[in-house]
């Protein structure tokens, strides 16, 4: 059969989208992408106990940050409206009617002390074709009595009926055919009066049947509830246009086994979170991607490879590159280490490749988080800066370190620095070249440069100790990119300024 491929990423809004859930966005979108299909955005909130305020927003931002398209959505509209599972009430409520009719599904009305008894009094208790007709529902009891109930608003919630000791394949195409029997799986409930809402498996499978979605990419964590889904379809006639599924494989802890962890992320230093979140309840922060400098870019690329590859070993690729190469053939059927050091490698090289313009406008709130206000600056002078550090750093917050001097005179002046260059004689010095650099016809960094040698070379003096002086005074310390770089972006009145704050505070500290 030839559908269209559709495919859909369905989170439920209970907090920030974790980075395994991006990278579940990304293979949908690269694969719909591929395919010429359609990407969905669904929200999945029919758990009101868990949702979270802000949590949807926080999706759409993040998805468009990094530049995951959708086709429909919530935001984006679309044929198969509305996304938002609360908004679709009728709809579950008429699905739900029809496996009931049908005698597929059953009301039950058990209350939370029943169910608590008889998980106490049987062991491994499981609500299926071994225990049902002891508990209370609508095959157990009288239709009178069961009439009766219904009558009187008593809270009920509808079971899918399972039959035991049937095979139920769920063909992966990640982990091929998975069989497991029915007996194992519990009469799932499928709907609840009390918020006249479904749970998951019914929203999920009647929306992807409804949407004619082809394809369920989502996380190993949600395996479990394939056979269900397989009966489900089963039940509802639609075997035959079931989605395909896929699985993907865990993220794993950078240092071990075991799933990786927002704790992880505390205790080695990333985030685990696309964007920063502010969490509405506990008013506590969780470091973002985009808040620790990294390109949207190098992200996709980092996450497309952790569990994918594209069949040799290319490592950088855009997002035009990882569409055209994407396929499940190359995915990896076992966990992915969160290599977080190989994202920060990724996010140096492309900010390499990244225009300077580009970068400089990415360093301005971190300039305005200094204190130095951009806006006093040029945008040609903050990307030449740019342009003269770009090559030391991993992050637009490195910067900061590598070009703070560029923005603002040192303060302070290393002293390890002053103990092996500054002598008796450099203030002297310094005060001599103040002239040689005010005496120079271009303060362009390779005009300036042979003059000042010259002059260094024609006093004899030490050309290390000379220049590293000089350097400690625009700098604060010996490190930073090439001087004469340094004096024809600061200026001449800003370099000579800097030289004599310099002959003033600076002292040889008393031998150690
Ligand atoms: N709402 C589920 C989630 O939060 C969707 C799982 C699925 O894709 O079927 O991940």
């Amino acid at each position: 059969m030839d559908r269209k491929v559709r495919v859909r990423f369905a989170p439920s809004p209970t907090g920030p989208l974790h980075i395994g859930g991006v990278r579940t966005a990304l293979y949908n979108y690269l694969f719909a992408r591929r395919h010429g299909g359609d990407m969905i955005l669904r929200i999945e909130d029919t758990d009101s106990q868990r949702f979270v305020p802000g949590a949807e927003e926080y999706i759409n931002e993040a998805l468009a940050w990094l530049g995951i398209k959708i086709d429909e959505g919530v935001r984006e509209g679309g044929a198969y409206g509305p996304y938002k599972q609360s908004e679709r009430r009728d709809i579950y409520r008429t699905h739900v009617k029809q496996l009931l009719d049908a005698g597929k599904a059953y009301i039950a009305f058990d209350t939370p002390a029943e169910l608590e008894a008889a998980r106490a009094a049987t062991p491994n208790f499981q609500y299926d074709a071994s225990t049902r007709l002891q508990m209370r529902n609508s095959l157990s009891l009288p239709a009178g009595e069961v009439e009766a109930l219904m009558a009187a608003g008593t809270p009920y919630v509808v079971r899918f009926l399972i039959e035991p000791g049937r095979d139920v394949e769920v063909n992966d195409l990640l982990r091929g055919k998975v069989t497991i029997n029915s007996s194992i799986l519990d009469d799932k409930v499928l709907y609840k009066s009390a918020d006249d809402l479904p749970t998951y498996h019914l929203a999920n499978i009647v929306d992807d049947h409804l949407m004619e979605v082809t394809h369920v990419i989502r996380g190993e964590e949600w395996l479990p509830s394939a056979p269900l889904h397989v009966l489900l379809y089963e039940a509802f006639g639609w075997a035959d246009t079931r989605p395909d599924f896929v699985h993907l494989p865990l993220l794993l802890k950078p240092d071990g086994k075991g799933k990786l962890s927002k704790r992880d992320g505390d205790r080695l230093g990333f985030p685990v979170f696309p964007l920063e979140w502010h969490d509405p309840k506990s008013g506590a922060i969780s470091s973002g991607y985009r808040e620790a400098g990294y390109l949207p870019e190098a992200v996709i690329n980092f996450l497309a490879l952790l569990g994918w590859n594209p069949g040799d070993d290319t490592e950088i690729m855009n997002m035009e590159e990882l569409i055209s190469k994407f396929s499940f053939d190359h995915c990896s059927r076992s966990g992915a280490k969160f290599a977080y050091e190989k994202g920060r490698w990724f996010n140096h090289e492309y900010l390499q490749k990244a225009p300077d313009a580009e970068v400089a406008e990415l360093f301005k709130p971190v300039l305005r988080a200094h204190g130095v206000n951009p806006d006093d600056f040029t945008d040609e002078y903050i990307t030449r800066a740019v342009s003269l550090v770009k090559g030391r750093i991993n992050f637009v917050a490195d910067l900061w370190e590598q070009a703070r001097f560029f923005f603002k005179a040192p303060e302070t002046y290393a002293e390890k620095d002053i103990r092996k260059r500054w002598k008796e004689d450099t203030p002297a010095i310094l005060t001599e070249l103040i002239g040689v650099l005010e005496g120079l016809p271009s303060f362009k960094s390779a005009e300036a440069e042979p003059p000042v040698l010259a002059w260094v070379a024609e006093k004899g003096y030490h050309l290390g100790n000379v220049m590293n002086a000089f350097r400690l005074t625009l700098v604060g310390e010996c490190k930073g990119p090439h001087i004469f770089d340094i004096t024809e972006l600061i200026g001449i009145d800003e370099t000579v300024s800097r030289i004599r704050r310099g002959i003033e505070a600076i002292q040889i500290p008393p031998a150690q």
